[in-house]
């Protein structure tokens, strides 16, 4: 019996330790969240770039698997737009076409040793579904400005991210900046059938020409609001890493929002489905 005590009284001593050891734990090591200092937030004429987005996704840059050439004139018309939109940018930057449309800008850097950095976009599109252009609520390549959007296919995947680079150079340039080291800018144009033409394309060509970068930055997720319990600050998303990749047709019509559940047991609530 007095064995069976000391055991006890030995289990709950070590119990006791370790909670205590990894409560001082918990408290002594400091935060590894960095401190960083919001830059200062620099004037941007919204509504000028609001519409230069819009002009960008009425342009129908679908991309297709079998023919390089489709919507060569809406690829062309997208390069026209991009040039007289960012006209600082494409003085100061070395433009190259890369696998048919895709787009690639060096802008030199003031200090050859720094190793260059990637920013990447792509400027294709996915098709409509044929006979869903009613379901939309704005014409789907209308990209026009309402309720403080701008709507259409692109809009966010991924003419925001392209023309957002762009219009962050230009500002930067247009202060009289010249970048540290040198910047690819790199806008794909068939990301959404695989990016073998223009991707895979300047891979083997950084390849060849021995350039090394200090990083690549594609196109990403989202800054989020309320998707996070317990976070009521907008989260950026940051994809660290891309995935491999499944192939799946699906099929389904329903009024968005709604909850559907066709096999539910009648006493069961909708929750198990
Ligand atoms: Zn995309």
């Amino acid at each position: 019996m007095k064995t069976i005590k000391l055991i006890v009284i030995a289990v709950l001593a070590l119990l006791a330790a370790l909670i205590i050891g990894l409560l001082a734990k918990t408290f002594l090591t400091p935060s590894k969240q960095l401190q960083v200092k919001p830059v200062n937030a620099i004037a941007v004429d919204g509504t000028a770039a609001a519409a230069r987005l819009g002009a960008a996704v009425r342009l129908q840059t679908i991309s297709s698997a079998a023919d390089p050439e489709a919507n060569a004139d809406a690829f062309k018309a997208l390069h026209a737009h991009l040039e007289t939109s960012f006209p600082k940018f494409h003085a100061a930057a070395k433009r190259e076409l890369i696998g048919g449309y895709g787009l690639l800008y060096t802008l030199a850097g003031t200090d050859s040793a720094a190793k260059p950095i990637a920013l990447l976009a792509h400027q294709d599109v996915v098709p409509i579904a044929p006979g869903t252009e009613k379901d939309w609520s704005q014409p789907p390549f209308s990209g026009v400005v309402a309720d403080g959007f701008v709507w259409g296919r692109g809009a966010w995947d991924n003419k925001s991210n392209l023309m957002s680079q762009l219009e962050a150079i230009e500002l930067f340039l247009a202060s009289g900046a010249k970048p540290n080291r040198t910047i690819y800018f790199f806008f794909g144009h068939d990301e959404e059938v695989g990016g073998r033409r223009g991707a895979l394309a300047l891979a083997e060509r950084f390849k060849k020409d021995g350039v090394k970068l200090d990083f690549v930055l594609d196109e990403g997720t989202l800054i989020v609001e309320g998707i996070l319990k317990g976070l009521d600050k907008p989260a950026a998303l940051i994809g660290m890493a891309e995935k491999g990749y499944l192939t799946l047709l699906l099929q389904a019509t329903a009024t968005p929002g709604i909850h559907r559940c066709r096999h539910r047991p009648r006493n069961k609530p909708p929750s198990g489905c």
